[in-house]
């Protein structure tokens, strides 16, 4: 009892310190983080009970000398003597020299640290942050952390703590992230006895991407430099898989970031390509010169400032936007078991994109010709090495483009096509949708969109609140040439609808038009409304599944295709083209 109340005043403090000890992933980051600091370059964390009972951090650093060993730990325990000015000064340093001793008042901690060059290390025992023992050990150079029931005094906190098998996620999770920052660090981690991973050091990210995710099927790779500002690394394709939710992480400057400019700028690049509502998977590492950037905004520095942030925004948003747009396919994955001997650590790059099974990317030449108008668009922010890069990737890319060549109909609604890389089936439905989607959207922005007025206008009878939603969004629909009006009860009368639609359409289209917005959420903008508008238009104007098409038609469908910037999805997400590469022909008959 006397030992708590001895600890008050200490609580306080830990109160103060605010977000550093939340939960056990927090103690396993700040620790990670001066392995790291010591420079580590093996770096192993062991848990029990998803790090509540124990959390090991061994690392093969620098390691500290008996006197500093102590004062690292008792820092903390000093502070009690020191005046509130010298509290303020301590302040002015974020966090730094307050992890261990605020970790060790919340745990019994063992620390064990031996410096280079010395013979012995030495081994403090602290319960609470009272130093228990000092011993002279015998043990390997570097330094081993142990915590041990974390929050044990603190009942308060232990009450926050999740089930084991979140906090686990939840370590296992910053090991991963730290792994990504720190290729050339291996990194390993261990739960309740089992490894749960074990990363020898590498040479790169890409390298140490491929070690964590294996047998990752379907990812594409984002590459630009701008601006002195660099952006790396995989996300999500449009079609495939799933596509619509996953892990992001962004690091900047190899620092774990959570950033509403950078979520933002991604949501942006995949909502361009299609309507559907996603948080896909991304990786992305992004380099910018520290003295364009703000890091200290943040207790644990999970949150940055960017002092451009506007051209920080255009930059990923065209990044990730040309990489969604660069592959013209869906991906199909090769299978390989990962205990097969594949080579694991591929030095070069075009080989782990091939074994991620990322697709062969097509520069289309229509492509660089939007990015120049793009370009002209965002020079303010942007300079001109942008346009340099998209160039000089066109220039790169061996692969001519060959168009595709319809052969037939798979019962009348997949066209069968080659071309000199691979066959191709396409869904003859969605392949039209985007390429109307697209034309509609861009004759939105440069002109009017052509409609037709009903020789008799058709009275609809929608529920009640769907009218309403139609009648909401009047002035949008009618830049998309419908025109609709009120005409009593729960009807709506239509006057006029896009000329591209079969008139025989036109009732079925209101009613999916009013759902369609009806799902709109309400945030959601004018563009966001018209974009849907334009979705569904698209869909009740393409040629449907079952649609005998001549060939012309299937020519037509497949070059208009090939001009659009996302070829790979549908408005709404769904995929277009499955495509059987060369490789994968050679390889399935035995010819490579
Ligand atoms: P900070 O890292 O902000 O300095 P900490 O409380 O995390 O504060 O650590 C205090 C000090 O203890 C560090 O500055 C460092 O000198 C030493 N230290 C902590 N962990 C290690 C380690 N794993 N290897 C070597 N020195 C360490
Ligand atoms: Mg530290």
């Amino acid at each position: 009892m006397g030992l708590i109340k001895k600890l008050s005043s200490e609580l306080a403090n830990q109160i103060a310190a605010g977000e550093v000890v939340e939960r056990p992933a927090s103690v396993v980051k700040e620790l990670i983080e001066n392995s790291l600091d010591a420079g580590a370059t093996r770096i192993s964390v062991l848990i029990e009970f998803g790090g509540k009972r124990l959390i090991r951090v061994e690392d093969n650093g620098s390691g500290m000398s008996p006197d500093d060993a102590l004062l690292a730990l008792k820092r903390h325990a000093t502070s009690k003597l020191f005046s509130v000015d010298d509290l303020g000064a301590i302040e002015t340093f974020g966090f730094r020299g307050e992890a261990l001793p605020s970790i060790a008042s919340v745990s019994r901690l063992i620390l064990c640290s031996r410096l280079t060059g010395k013979e012995t290390g030495t081994e403090i025992r602290s319960n609470a942050g009272a130093i228990e023992s000092v011993h002279e050990i015998g043990m390997r150079e570097g330094t081993t952390v142990e915590v041990v029931d974390l929050f044990r005094n603190i009942p308060a906190r232990q009450k926050f703590l999740k089930a084991d098998a979140a906090e686990t996620s939840q370590v296992s999770r910053i090991v991963t992230q730290l792994a990504l920052c720190y290729p050339e660090v291996g990194f390993a981690l261990t739960n309740r006895g089992r490894k749960s991973f074990d990363y020898p050091p590498v040479s790169g990210w890409k390298e140490r991407f491929y070690q964590i995710d294996r047998k990752r099927s379907q990812l594409v790779e984002v590459q630009k430099e701008a601006a002195g500002v660099s952006v790396l690394g995989y996300i999500a394709p449009l079609a495939g898989g799933d596509s619509t939710r996953g892990p992001q992480n962004v690091f900047v400057n190899r620092r774990i970031v959570k950033d509403k400019t950078i979520s933002h700028a991604i949501h942006e690049a995949y909502r361009q390509a299609t309507v559907k509502i996603r948080t896909p998977e991304v990786h992305l590492f992004i380099e910018i010169p520290s003295d364009r950037l703000d890091v200290n905004v943040h207790p644990t520095k999970a949150e940055v400032r960017f002092l451009e942030q506007s051209m920080i925004h255009e930059l990923l948003r065209r990044a990730l936007g040309d990489a969604l747009s660069r592959v013209d396919s869906t991906p199909i994955a090769p299978k390989f078991d990962p205990d097969e001997g594949h080579s694991m650590f591929n030095p070069t790059i075009s080989g782990f994109v091939e074994d991620l099974g990322v697709v062969g990317t097509h520069v289309k030449p229509k492509e660089i010709g939007q990015a120049e108008k793009l370009g002209i668009n965002v020079s303010e922010v942007l300079d001109s090495s942008v346009l340099k890069v998209n160039h000089d990737e066109a220039i790169q890319s061996d692969q001519p483009v060959f168009p595709m060549i319809p052969l037939g109909q798979f019962r009348d609604t997949f066209i069968v096509a080659i071309d000199n890389e691979a066959i191709s089936i396409i869904d003859q439905h969605v392949a039209h949708e985007r390429v109307l989607f697209e034309q509609v959207m861009s004759r939105l922005t440069s002109g009017r969109l052509e409609g037709q007025r009903l020789l008799s206008p058709i009275v609809i009878e929608l529920q009640p609140g769907l009218r309403d939603v139609l009648l909401l969004h009047g002035e949008n629909l009618k830049r998309l040439a419908f025109e609709i009006f009120e005409f009593g009860g729960n009807s709506v009368q239509v006057v006029a609808v896009p000329a591209l639609l079969n008139l025989k359409e036109a009732t079925q289209i209101i009613s999916a038009l009013a759902e369609d917005l009806n799902g709109l959420r309400d945030e959601s903008s004018v563009d966001d409304a018209l974009r849907r508008i334009a979705a569904t238009t698209a869909c009740h104007a393409a040629v449907k599944a079952n649609d005998r098409l001549t060939h012309e038609k299937m020519s037509f469908i497949l070059s208009e295709l090939r001009r659009t910037n996302y070829s790979t999805v549908c408005p709404h997400g769904r995929p277009i083209m499955f495509k059987i590469s060369r490789r994968y022909l050679e390889r399935s008959f035995e010819r490579s």
